[in-house]
Formats: structure tokens, sequence, C-alpha cells
């Protein structure tokens, strides 16, 4: 049985441990205090956990502090051999009080967030995956889309913290399924990221201006995602990564490993990714020299003196 009979209380009495405070975790940190929630946060980095404190956090010297009065743990983690570490070789799984809910939000394979899920359930304890899409700019406007995994009775608990954080809460199914459906966005992300920069730069190669050809894209059939707010070509967008040296944003690093996660899970099931396999070979290159720059800097593959060296 888990602890799925008990709610978590939409009132502000409640306790939350923050666990990853990063360009993702740090922003909607700020977001439950903002909406009054008691927030205890740990991370590695002391700068960001001094970000947190500034904003009104409670500080804590490990994950297991972090959630000793906490009635939810939240997670945002690198990847899924950080969220791994922290719920079971660490352990905090032990240590949390029967009932807690426990909301990973970083990006993982599914496989790794059902064995989390599996240990979570014999401690009583309710496991939800679910990663997000929208970027630093949701995160910080607190108007990320969930992508949720896990019992609907333990996701009914989660949705008002989730509600402080984002805007659009979705129930993908059971353990793990908000992680296979995350993978296909992103999948499908990289492939738009890589063929938009491919795009402009077989233009701006024939002599069209930037700016003039992702207009005209974005008003024709070609329109995206990576068009209408992330443009990766720099100076076309002023609030978008590239804009600012590729700084900030989602790092080609984690494309890369949500490109192969995508990989891995179709290659386990049996199902043709063409495409996705093109944009893994475009980020195994790229990231040798750009993987902490944002991914749209991918732009660099096609024009190299787009990112400054
Ligand atoms: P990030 O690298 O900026 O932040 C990760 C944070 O975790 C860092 O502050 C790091 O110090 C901390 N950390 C690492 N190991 C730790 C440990 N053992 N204990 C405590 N803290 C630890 O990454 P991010 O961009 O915030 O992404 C986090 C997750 O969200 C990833 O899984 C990523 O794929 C996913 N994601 C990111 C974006 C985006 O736009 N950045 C969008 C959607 C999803």
């Amino acid at each position: 049985m888990t602890g799925s009979e008990s709610t978590v209380a939409s009132t502000k009495d409640t306790q939350i441990a923050f666990i990853g405070l990063g360009n993702m975790g740090g922003p909607m940190a700020k977001n439950l205090l903002k909406q009054g929630f008691e927030v205890t946060v740990y991370d590695l980095s002391p700068s960001a956990i001094t970000e947190l404190k500034e904003a009104g956090a409670n500080i804590a010297e490990s994950p297991k502090m972090a959630a000793t009065h906490a009635q939810v743990v939240i997670t945002m983690l690198p990847a899924g051999q950080q969220v791994k570490e922290i719920y079971l070789t660490q352990n905090l799984l032990a240590s949390l009080a029967a009932n807690t809910l426990i909301i990973d939000c970083s990006t993982i394979a599914a496989a790794d967030a059902k064995e989390v899920a599996q240990q979570a359930q014999h401690y009583s304890l309710d496991f939800l995956d679910a990663p997000v899409s929208g970027g630093t700019a949701g995160a910080m406007a607190g108007t990320l889309t969930f992508i949720v995994g896990g019992e609907k009775v333990a996701f009914e608990r989660a949705k008002p913290i989730l509600a402080a954080m984002g805007k659009n809460i979705f129930h993908a199914g059971g353990h793990g399924a908000g992680q296979v459906a995350k993978i296909c966005n992103n999948m499908l992300l990289g492939i738009l990221m890589s063929g938009t920069a491919e795009a402009l730069n077989l233009g701006i190669k024939n002599g069209l201006d930037a700016a003039t050809l992702s207009n005209i894209m974005l008003q024709s059939s070609g329109r995206n995602w990576t068009l209408e707010v992330y443009n990766p070509y720099p100076g076309v967008m002023d609030n978008a990564p590239a804009s600012r040296g590729y700084s900030g944003g989602f790092m080609s690093a984690h494309m890369h490993k949500d490109l192969h996660l995508a990989l891995q899970t179709a290659a386990d099931t049996g199902v043709e990714v063409p495409m996705g396999q093109q944009a893994t070979m475009l980020y195994d290159e790229h990231i040798n020299a750009f993987a902490k720059l944002d991914f749209s800097s991918i732009m660099a593959r096609f024009i190299p003196e787009v990112v400054d060296e």
C-alpha cells in the first residue's frame, strides 16, 4: 500500500524539499516560495544555494537534511545517474516518512524512473516521474508543462504543487510514462532545432538575411517552436540563448542525453527512429566542443563563427 490515501494540502503549510537548483530547478524552487510554500533546498553548488537562501528558502547540507520535515520531495537533477545516486545509493528513500510524495522532474530513462518508483513503493512512498517542457523561460515564468507518470491518486496529490510552477499538467500514464512522452517530445525538438539551423544556413549561404528568412518560414509551412521562441541564429530574437552567446537555456549535453534516451528506448522496443538517429549524430559531434552551450548552438555545425571560441 502506498500513501495515496493521504493528501498534500494545497495550503501553504506544506513543507517541500527541493534538490537540484540549476537552470531549471532554481527558478522552479523560487516560484514555490513565491506561492508561499516552505521550501528547504540542497545542491552541490554553493552559489545555487546562496541564491535560493536570498529568495527565502531554508538551506540544508545534504538531501536527507533537506527532507527531514518534508511532505514532498522534488528533484531536478541532470540525469538518471544523480537521481539514482540520491534516492537509492544514498538511500534517501529509507529516511523519508511514509506517505511522502516524491516528484522527480529530471529527464531520465523510463527504466530508471520505474526502478526508483518500485523502491519507493517498498517504503510506502508515492513516486511520480514528472519531467517538464518549456525551458528556462517557462521555469522562470511558472508556465512549465509537466508530463507525469505514476498512479492517478498520487498525480492528484501533486497537482497543487505542480500548479505553482507550471501551466499545463498532463497525466501520461503509469510509472515511466512521463519520461517516455518527454523523450518523444525532445527527440522531435532535437530534429526541429537541427533542421531549422540547416535551413537557415542554406538561406544565408545563398544570400538571405537570417531574420528575414526566419520571418518568412515563421509565416509559412516550416513554422515550428524553434522559429517561434528559440531562433538559433544570433540577433534574430533578443531573448533567445543565441543572442547571449548561447549561455543559460538547455545545455547541448542535456539534449545529447535525451536523444540517446530516445534511441535506447527505440532500440529496446524495436522501433525505427531514422530522423532521431540523424539528430543524435549531429549532437554526438557537437558536444565535443560545445556541451555546456545551449542546444541551439548546433547552428555552429553549419556556421562556426556564431560562437566565440
Ligand atoms: P543544470 O545542470 O543547470 O542543473 C542541475 C543541478 O543539479 C546543478 O545545480 C547541479 O549542481 C545539481 N546537482 C548535480 N548533481 C547533484 C547531486 N548529486 N546533488 C545535488 N545537486 C546536484 O540542469 P538543468 O538545465 O536545470 O536541467 C535539469 C534537468 O531538467 C535535466 O534532466 C534536463 O534534461 C531537464 N530539462 C532541462 C530543460 C532546460 O531548458 N534547461 C528543459 C526541460 C528539461
